[in-house]
């Protein structure tokens, strides 16, 4: 990220650098086709560079449907609800730009899909048009964790302890993403593996 802008360099000072390592990225650019047919029918391709905030600060909820219990739940992601979410979204999607602006891109990429990106194409410096770009077009990453978060056995918050057992319960553990108590600044997949490793060597520790 660059800690040279200012509106970055403020958010830094008042959040701390939140990737988990000097060489940790905050960004990822995620290049997507809309099918496997438009790469052969290249006419008719649309590319998307995907800008994924990796270490969001802002905190989502999955709660009871209280109309209904057995209707599925609830889920707020809570996108950008810190503003240093946002920034680094501006700087990632300034950064795509940017990159997909060089000569090489040019005979490629005809138009923008929409007038939102139209406008930020324009004038990437424009924080009002860049917002509006960003709140209409951001999703998940399919990379959802956290509803069950792990914590030290004396915390005042969190699901489950560090042998993945649920607090206050005998006999129950959660073993998946949902004990990760933040998003990895990366894919998801291998900390799901490196957690099941875990969880077997202690579940076989304890049944010996
Ligand atoms: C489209 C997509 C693409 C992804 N791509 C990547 C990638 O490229 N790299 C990467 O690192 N990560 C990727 N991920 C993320 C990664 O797949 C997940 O983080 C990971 O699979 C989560 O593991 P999990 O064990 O917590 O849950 P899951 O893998 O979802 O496993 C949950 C299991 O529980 C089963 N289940 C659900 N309900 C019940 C029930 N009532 N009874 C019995 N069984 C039940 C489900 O069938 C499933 O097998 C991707 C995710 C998605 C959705």
């Amino acid at each position: 990220m660059n800690t040279s802008e200012p509106a970055v360099a403020a958010l830094f000072d008042e959040y701390g650098d939140p990737a988990p390592g000097p060489f940790s990225p905050h960004i990822e650019l995620l290049p997507t086709v809309n099918s496997f047919n438009a790469v052969q029918n290249f006419a008719n391709a649309q590319f998307t560079l995907n800008s994924v905030v990796l270490t969001p600060h802002s905190r989502g909820s999955v709660t009871l449907n209280e109309s209904d219990p057995l209707a599925s739940p609830m889920v707020d992601y809570n996108f950008y609800a810190e503003p240093l979410d946002l920034e680094i979204m501006r700087q990632s999607v300034r950064t795509a730009l940017d990159f997909i602006s060089t000569p090489e891109w040019q005979e490629f990429l005809t138009a923008p899909v929409s007038p939102l990106l139209a406008a930020v194409i324009k004038d990437s410096r424009n924080d009002t048009e860049m917002d509006a770009y960003i709140r209409a077009s951001t999703s998940i990453s399919f990379h959802p964790v956290g509803t069950c978060g792990m914590s030290a056995v004396d915390s005042n918050w969190g699901v489950v302890d560090p042998d993945f057992t649920v607090k206050g319960l005998k006999g129950l553990r959660v073993i998946d993403a949902s004990i990760m108590p933040f998003i990895p600044a990366a894919h998801t997949q291998a900390a799901v593996y490196v957690i099941a490793e875990r969880a077997a060597d202690i579940i076989k520790s304890t049944a010996s």
